[in-house]
């Protein structure tokens, strides 16, 4: 059973700890570099034998403005330029004053884990994602969230932090709101019950808990999810329990473009850059530059729930830079073709449907028009042979509703006011996508991980440093 509060009253504790994170993605592992830089002792409590989470499956790309390596690629960009895009994307949902505190917070954070942590960061400056006005995902060398997950799993174990694994946390133990401690469940069924002064939840959102996913989401409720299948919601349900305020929990990252049945993201790159997705039929059925996220719903109305993304060799140059797509082409998920006619073969659909839809596609791009989904088409450069497709369908990836906090990424009740020890970073918080799959900004997800990690691991850290002051 999760989401369980259990009483505090009467239980000991095997051994307290002044700040305890439960997870080990990219939210846990930067909240607790963040409170161990203050001083604070820290534990991670991580229920996989390895901390990965979703942040080693995604691509490790994080939306950055005013950072230094824009300035060197000549890219302008500011944090309310940033936050501006986000609620564009997002249609005003967002609170403005959760936009402008990520947006703020996270290029600072990638400078400091550049220059503190080693991780060699760059801007991602040859192609552009929907509803950016600025080239500013960041990225590791590899361009993957393993990665990112290993330079900072490497960086929390060359601090000396304390990461237990296998440690799934299945309870905490509170009076009325305030958290004493937490119960572990061990991989053999034994429990332990460790306590803490403060408690970062950064065990992500509720993608793998299917009820919740149906109650939430329906429109993704048979989609596949393509995230970590420990995110069980266990953030959201404690909240709820200890009264927090939650918000948007219909928001999601989905995604149009899995590649099936291989199951490798294929990246958005493919659609910005000039190409289209077509059903089965060989027809197009949506503007696929609005976004990769409100594409997944679209691609699972299609018949059989499947697309196809084609492109050419141009675009699959740019795409190569990352290891998904690179895998995706080592298993031959990836069709190639001098013609139209011989990809439809290859694709297994009809040819003569195939044909039209590209020479449409190559007229919009001559003309720099705007076909009747409302895709503008200028400055498109044209699909030229040798052409490529992947079959795909859609999928959940996380989802982007949850706990609503303040600027010290402190857990609110339902007055607006904080609870006294509770922290909340990455999926476990409310996003800043709103309340729907087409508010999500690509980035938003590991944006709300890395820029609430850092504020709520010092936050915390601060914390419990005035209380043992007092
Ligand atoms: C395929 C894919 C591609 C993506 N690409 C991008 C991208 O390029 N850019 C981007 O911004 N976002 C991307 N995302 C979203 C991004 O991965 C997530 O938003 C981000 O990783 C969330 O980080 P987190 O630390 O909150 O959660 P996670 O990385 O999922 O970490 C949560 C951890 O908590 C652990 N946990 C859960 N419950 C418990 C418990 N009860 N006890 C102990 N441990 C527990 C889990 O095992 C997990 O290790 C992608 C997602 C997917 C699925």
């Amino acid at each position: 059973m999760i989401g369980r509060i259990l009483p505090a009253d009467g239980v000991e504790f095997e051994f307290t700890v002044p700040v305890v994170v439960i997870g080990g993605g990219a939210a846990g592992m930067i909240a607790a570099l963040a409170a161990h830089e203050r001083d604070a002792d820290v534990l991670v409590l991580e229920r996989d034998a390895l901390p990965q989470g979703s942040t080693a499956l995604s691509a490790g790309l994080i939306p950055a403005p005013g950072t230094r390596w824009q300035r060197d690629a000549g890219i302008e960009d500011s944090p309310e330029r940033f936050a501006a895009d986000i609620i564009a994307k997002a249609k005003g949902e967002p609170d403005p004053a959760a936009v402008a505190r990520v947006a703020q917070a996270v290029g600072p954070t990638l400078e400091w884990l550049a220059d503190r942590y080693g991780l060699p960061f760059s801007v991602v400056d040859n192609f552009s994602y929907p509803g950016h006005s600025a080239r500013r995902m960041h990225g590791l060398p590899s361009r993957s969230g393993t990665e990112l997950i290993d330079r900072l799993r490497g960086a929390v174990e060359a601090a000396g932090i304390d990461v237990l694994c296998e440690a799934h946390v299945t309870a905490l133990y509170a009076d009325g709101a305030l958290v004493r401690g937490v119960e572990i469940t061990r991989p053999d069924g034994s429990v332990e019950r460790v306590g803490c002064g403060a408690l970062i939840l950064a065990c992500n959102g509720y993608g793998g808990n299917k009820a919740l996913v149906e109650r939430h989401v329906p429109e993704l409720a048979e989609a596949l999810y393509f995230g970590h299948p420990g995110n069980q919601g266990d953030a959201l349900l404690w909240g709820e329990a200890l009264a927090a305020t939650t918000r948007h929990l219909s928001g999601h990252q989905g995604h149009g473009s899995v590649a099936h049945p291989a199951g490798i993201l294929v990246t958005w790159a493919t659609i910005t850059e000039g190409g289209v997705q077509v059903n089965a039929e060989g027809r197009r059925f949506s503007n696929e530059a609005q976004g990769y996220s409100e594409q997944a719903a679209l691609v699972l109305r299609q018949p059989d729930g499947i697309a196809w993304t084609v492109f050419d060799e141009r675009i699959a140059g740019i795409a190569r830079q990352f290891e998904d797509f690179r895998q995706a082409e080592a298993m031959g998920a990836v069709l190639s073709a001098d013609s139209p006619a011989e990809l439809a073969r290859q694709m297994k659909i009809d040819a003569d449907a195939l044909a039209a839809t590209l020479d449409d596609i190559d007229r919009l791009k001559a003309e720099s028009g705007t076909d009747g989904f409302g895709r503008d088409f200028t400055g498109s450069a044209p699909l030229v042979p040798p052409y490529r497709a992947v079959r795909v369908t859609g999928a959940l990836f996380h989802t982007q509703g949850g706990l609503v906090v303040d600027d010290d990424a402190r857990v609110l009740d339902g007055d607006g006011a904080p609870l006294p020890n509770l922290y909340a970073a990455g999926g476990a918080a409310c996003g800043v996508s709103g309340s729907k799959a087409s508010g999500y900004l690509s980035g938003n997800g590991l944006l709300t991980a890395v820029a609430l990690g850092r504020i709520a691991g010092s936050a915390a850290a601060r914390a419990v440093k005035e209380e043992s002051n007092r």
